[in-house]
């Protein structure tokens, strides 16, 4: 039997079944390190990225040990909350209560979800019913809690899963108000991507004794994924961006921007440009943002163009590629960022433009990474005259262009029509304002007219997330 084998683990047998129906045939490294570790009921710190296995990681033991109260009454004071799982975003605590309730499909085990942007009642009504495992983001789950739809004072396991970005979010208020509502004894559960110090002292106030798990090490980036820096101009971003797709064949890659302005505009004018791409920010409904995401996953959508916020976290697997069409503000999420390619051992391409105002992102990235970044210049391959169109590293160092991009969105287009060998680069500039919906809002209906069994469109959600990203 080899080490990783879930066979290893004696997991109750409704759970087991449940894992060898979702087709694993060995546990992840993290599973193999944590698994063990949370069925002995200590306190866990885990470093480990999403993609890496870790909602298995914490909620298989977590189910086992919640079985001693697995029974099929009826009544709700048979069934209270035991398990409390906070994550930052909708699309992140949907995708983990969707894969607490394939592990716990066999047994008797109730799990639901809640975050804002949605209708509450559906929600009470569930929370009402009773549930042992509740998934929710922090904001909502406080509305649940002060309507007294949410009783917590049984609660024998915290998960706090993203818990770095649930800081970059502004979540600690929101986190210790919830903490404070539950029984001291319990068992807590942080899973981040990176120890920052505001990690270790969230850890440091709610944890006792934890066991540090890491799969990688924090801050690192995965060895699978090939990184390219490009210097480009600003001006010049999309078309590099364009470039580097054909060249290189890629299907489908995730865009990072800076902005929901940048995302917004980025996506529009790929379009235009004939690519199929969508945008994902904090000022898109719910809805638009699950369509969005459904449109990737079944491919309808080549390019999804995102913002951190929005893009934490999603569960999609096999991306070829990422772009870092902006290098981030904050260095850290380029780790995130590029955890989104080259998963699971699959190799992966990441891709930073990097315009000559980054010189200081850079710079705070070489540190994170421990190492000097080499940046190569792009080749274009159309008929521009410059041919190259600069010295890599001297663009991005030198202080000669620091623009802010959407000024320059703004003064870049219409460009000049030259003689055209490529039709693909040489799209005709079209009116910005475009009446009709893109592409991907029209096709994409998911059946029922619902993407997920939890999720039922309400209103828009921007004001929940509580940064501008
Ligand atoms: P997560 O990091 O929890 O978001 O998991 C990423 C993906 O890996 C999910 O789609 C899981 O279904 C899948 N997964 C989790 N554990 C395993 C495993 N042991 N073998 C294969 N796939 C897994």
């Amino acid at each position: 039997m080899s080490e990783s084998a879930f066979s290893k683990l004696s997991l109750a047998e409704p759970l087991a079944r449940a894992v060898a129906e979702m087709g694993y045939e060995s546990m992840t490294p993290i599973q193999a390190q944590a698994i063990p570790v949370v069925l002995t009921g200590k306190d866990v710190m885990g470093a480990a990225q999403t993609g890496t296995g870790k909602t298995a990681a914490f909620s298989l033991p977590l189910l086992q040990r919640l079985l001693k109260h697995e029974n099929s009454s009826t009544s709700p004071a048979r069934h209270p909350v035991r398990a409390l799982v906070l994550l930052p975003t909708r699309e992140l605590a949907d995708q983990v209560a969707q894969q607490i309730k394939l592990y716990a499909k066999h047994t008797n085990l109730r799990s639901t979800v809640v975050f804002g942007g949605m209708d509450m009642k559906p929600q009470t009504a569930e929370l009402k019913r009773g549930v042992e495992v509740l998934v929710a983001t922090p904001g909502r789950l406080l509305d649940h809690i002060e309507a007294k739809n949410a009783v917590l004072n049984q609660v024998e396991y915290v998960v706090l899963d993203e818990a770095d970005r649930m800081l970059d979010i502004g979540f600690l208020p929101d986190l210790q108000r919830i903490l404070s509502y539950l029984p001291k004894q319990r068992t807590t559960l942080l899973f981040s991507a990176t120890f920052s110090p505001e990690i270790k002292r969230l850890a440091a106030s709610y944890l006792q004794d934890p066991v540090t798990i890491e799969v990688s090490r924090p801050n690192t980036t995965a060895s699978t994924v090939e990184q390219h820096f490009y210097s480009v101009p600003e001006d010049d971003k999309r078309r590099a961006l364009r470039q580097i797709v054909r060249q290189r064949g890629i299907s489908q890659a995730f865009v990072f921007v800076n902005s929901k302005l940048g995302c917004a505009r980025l996506a529009r004018s790929l379009e235009r440009d004939g690519l199929k791409a969508v945008a994902m920010h904090g000022d898109k409904s719910q809805d638009e943002r699950l369509k969005a995401l459904d449109a990737f996953k079944k491919g309808e959508v080549d390019l999804l163009v995102a913002t951190d916020v929005a893009a934490r976290g999603l569960d999609i697997k096999d991306v070829p590629a990422v772009f870092n069409f902006d290098v981030p503000f904050n260095p850290e999420d380029y780790v995130h960022r590029i955890g989104r390619t080259g998963r699971a051992g699959a190799s992966g391409l990441a891709v930073t433009l990097v315009s000559p105002g980054d010189h200081r992102l850079m710079a705070d990235l070489e540190k994170l990474l421990k190492r000097k970044v080499e940046i190569e210049p792009v080749e274009f391959e159309d008929e521009r005259p410059r041919g190259r169109i600069n010295d890599g590293r001297r663009a991005w160092r030198g202080q000669e262009e620091d623009e802010r991009p959407a000024r320059q969105e703004a003064r870049r287009e219409p460009r000049p029509a030259s003689a055209p060998r490529d039709p693909f680069f040489d799209q005709p500039y079209e009116a910005p304002a475009r009446e009709e919906a893109p592409a991907w809002e029209a096709n994409a209906k998911p059946a029922g007219g619902r993407i997920s069994a939890n999720i039922k469109p309400k209103r828009k959600v921007a004001a929940l997330f509580k940064s501008t990203d």
